[in-house]
C-alpha cells in the first residue's frame, strides 16, 4: 500500500484558508469553503479554495454554513474556468468538538463517493501550520466515516 494520502494540501494554502475561515466567521460564525483542486487516480491536491461566501454573499448568515442554487451554480462555473475540481470541503465548528453535527451528516456539500468533508475547530481561530484538532470525514455510500487528522486521508506538503 502506498503512503500518499489520499488529499494533499500545501501549508501555504492551509495556512491562507484558516486566515480566510477566521477572518469570515468574525469569531462569532461559522464558514466554510470549497477545496479546489486536480485528481490523479483516488488522489487529489488542493490549488486553491473559494469560500462560501464569495459564493453565496448569505451563506454565512444563519450562523451555519447553508449554499444556495446560485452558490453552486457560481462555483461550477469557476471550476470549469480554471479546470479544476471540487475536492473537498471544509466548515468551521465554535468550538473544540469537530464531529459531524446532525445537519453535517444529513446534507452532505457534495454527496459523492469518497468526498472528504473538514471541519476546522474554534471558528479557525487555531494553529495554522498543522492540522491538530481537524475534524476528517469520509463520505461513502453508506455512510460517513470520520477520524481526527488521520494522515492516510490529509497531510499538509511543503510543496504547492
Ligand atoms: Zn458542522
Amino acid at each position: 500500500m502506498s503512503d500518499q494520502p489520499q488529499l494533499t494540501i500545501s501549508r501555504w494554502i492551509w495556512r491562507r484558508l484558516i486566515g480566510e475561515l477566521h477572518r469570515r466567521g468574525q469569531e462569532r460564525r461559522e464558514s466554510g469553503a470549497f477545496l479546489l483542486g486536480v485528481r490523479q487516480g483516488p488522489r487529489a491536491s488542493v490549488r486553491d479554495f473559494c469560500c462560501y461566501d464569495e459564493l453565496d454573499p448569505s451563506a454565512l448568515d444563519d450562523g451555519y454554513v447553508t449554499l444556495h442554487s446560485r452558490g453552486l451554480k457560481a462555483l461550477w462555473a469557476q471550476c470549469r474556468a480554471r479546470q479544476l475540481d471540487v475536492v473537498a470541503d471544509v466548515h468551521t465548528h465554535p468550538g473544540p468538538d469537530t464531529r459531524q453535527s446532525t445537519l453535517d451528516r444529513r446534507h452532505p456539500m457534495v454527496p459523492v463517493d469518497g468526498h472528504i468533508a473538514l471541519i476546522v475547530p474554534n471558528f479557525a481561530h487555531t494553529t495554522r501550520w498543522r492540522l491538530d484538532g481537524v475534524g476528517v470525514h469520509e463520505y461513502l455510500e453508506n455512510g460517513w466515516r470520520s477520524h481526527v487528522t488521520p494522515q492516510d486521508l490529509l497531510r499538509l506538503s511543503w510543496w504547492p
